[in-house]
């Protein structure tokens, strides 16, 4: 299966350990030598609001509560998201978004995500991306998602809590599946769950891209309700209220 083929590569080179060690190995990561160049390229020519800045330009580690119930799922970091800031879904219009609703659902302590040391402190959800470095246009090649798909199944194995995870767009969702062996593999839609067989479940959600978002594809209700969901799924009970 692939979820074994995964987890069992994540074990033979040597990933195994704390989620601070996990955290090491992936911000020292050079596999894919596309992504690299492009990361690095991005860093040093930055764009011009951010020319007085220094880009982070390496590998995103996953960030959030080592207890998490939830783990949310994203594709890429952002050119000038998080490859400038240095943590995923910081820095730009769809952490905006999402961040606004964790904070909303009780998941954050803040509705903004705007660089590391802003105080943003996550409670029962940890956020990765399927793969971890900036690629060009957004679009990760299959070779490059399962080059980096081990650390996302050595950060489940740690994190040891997982029970929902909420998958933020088709190439997540995919992801998630080979991670977790789900098979037949669903159809990816908003909404859609599925279970993996050993008590988690998948959760569907649109991507809070700025095309979904400006388009009203993805409006901050139905995040929230995803995010509710999860709660529930995940036996966290009702959010508070913000
Ligand atoms: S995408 Fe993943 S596997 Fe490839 S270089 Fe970046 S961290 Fe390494």
């Amino acid at each position: 299966m692939v979820a074994v083929a995964v987890f069992e590569r994540a074990q033979a080179e040597g990933l195994s350990g704390t989620l601070e060690e996990l955290e090491r190995e992936v911000v020292d990561c050079r596999r894919c030598p596309r992504l690299v160049e492009w990361r690095e390229r991005v860093a040093r020519e930055r764009r011009a609001a951010y020319a007085g800045e220094e880009y982070w330009g390496r590998p995103l580690p996953g960030f959030g509560d080592p207890g998490a119930a939830v783990y949310v799922l994203g594709l890429a970091p952002a050119a000038h998201g998080g490859n400038r800031t240095g943590r995923i879904f910081t820095g730009d219009r769809s952490g905006d978004f999402l961040f606004a609703a964790l904070h909303r659902t009780g998941f954050a302590n803040q509705p903004e995500s705007v660089h590391r040391d802003d105080g943003l402190r996550l409670t029962g959800a940890f956020i990765a991306a399927a793969v971890r470095c900036a690629p060009p246009a957004n679009r990760p090649t299959s070779g490059e998602r399962d080059n980096c798909l081990p650390y996302a199944a050595e950060e489940l194995r740690l994190l040891g809590s997982v029970r929902v995870v909420v998958c933020l767009g088709g190439f997540a969702w995919d992801a998630a599946a080979r991670l977790t062996g789900l098979r037949p593999r669903p159809r990816f839609g908003h909404g859609v769950e599925a279970s993996t067989g050993d008590g988690r479940t998948l959760l569907g959600c649109y991507h809070p891209s700025q095309q979904n978002t400006f388009t009203g594809r993805l409006t901050p209700a139905m995040l929230e309700e995803v995010f509710e969901r999860a709660r529930a799924l995940a036996g966290l009970g009702a959010a508070p209220r913000r």
